[in-house]
């Protein structure tokens, strides 16, 4: 299996680290609280609080934020655009990781993982054996690490349960799955709140007319995982294509 080195959470700050490299600010904590168009451009109201927000003005605005604060912050300018996107549904996740000491597994775990159809109704919807699947998470010499996940479209109970019930629900449901009895020396439960979009029937329909709304806004374009594929390279490509148009909208800068 490709990934990278330390996981897919290095993409970030490797991303982040080339983007100051070539020259960019970047601010963090820092959410858009509303556009406000200018004769020139974009004015970008920002901060965690009403009270504290700074304003800052662009040229041009390439929102990639998800579906729901993109609907609310092109509601003024692009209604039919914001309508669109708050339409798109989501699902919520949470992932437990747990570390468990390789001298309690009774035997080596088979493949990389596996996935548990709903029909199943179980509690978990996929496993990855990670210290298997990935090189890099293997080389601990006593320390074996394993994923699974939890949390289905329109079922936002799993999500909700607490961290210790969601570790105990998921190795039960290992231990039926795989014969896993080994106690974990560790475990974290990571959530990702409406996380993952749901593309519904239409939705290319859907996202071809919040495309047509935003043509007419110069200076202003909309990319992201609701868009045209939830996948990282999908999300990639997208944003490459939505941030030449922008620039095709925009005249160039005095010192270009
Ligand atoms: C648990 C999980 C596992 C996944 N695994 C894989 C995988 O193995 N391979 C794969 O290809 N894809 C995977 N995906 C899908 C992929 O990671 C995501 O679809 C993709 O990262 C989404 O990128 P994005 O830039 O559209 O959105 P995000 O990464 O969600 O970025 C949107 C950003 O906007 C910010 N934001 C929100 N509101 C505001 C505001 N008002 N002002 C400023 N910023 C704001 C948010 O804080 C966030 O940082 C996974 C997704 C999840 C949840």
């Amino acid at each position: 299996f490709t990934g990278l080195e330390g996981g897919m959470g290095t993409l970030p700050g490797a991303i982040a680290d080339a983007c100051r490299a070539a020259g960019a600010e970047i601010r963090l904590d820092a959410p858009v609280r509303s556009l406000r168009r200018t004769p020139t451009g974009w004015a970008v109201t920002v901060g965690p609080d009403a009270g504290t927000a700074e304003e800052t003005t662009a040229d041009a605005v390439l929102l990639a934020v998800p579906a729901g604060p993109a609907a609310r912050l092109l509601a003024d300018h692009a209604p039919a655009a914001a309508r669109e996107l708050e339409g798109v549904d989501h699902a919520s996740m949470a992932l437990i990781t747990v570390a468990l000491r390789r001298s309690d597994l009774d035997r080596p775990l088979p493949g990389s993982g596996f996935l548990v159809p709903a029909v199943d109704g179980r509690l978990i919807k996929a496993s990855t054996f990670s210290s298997g699947k990935w090189e890099w998470a293997g080389r601990d010499p006593e320390l074996y690490l394993l994923r699974a996940s939890v949390g289905r479209h329109g079922d936002p109970g799993a999500v909700a349960m607490d961290d210790a019930d969601l570790v105990r629900g998921a190795l039960a449901d290992l231990r039926e799955a795989v014969g896993l009895t080994a106690v974990p020396v560790a475990s974290v439960v990571t959530r990702w709140i409406d996380g993952l979009p749901q593309y519904a029937p239409g939705h290319t329909d859907r996202i071809d007319r919040v495309r047509r709304a935003l043509a007419d806004l110069p200076g202003l374009r909309a990319c992201g995982a609701a868009h045209d594929g939830v996948g990282i390279p999908a999300c990639v490509a997208t944003a490459r294509a939505a941030a030449e148009d922008l620039l095709r909208t925009v005249p160039a800068h005095p010192t270009d």
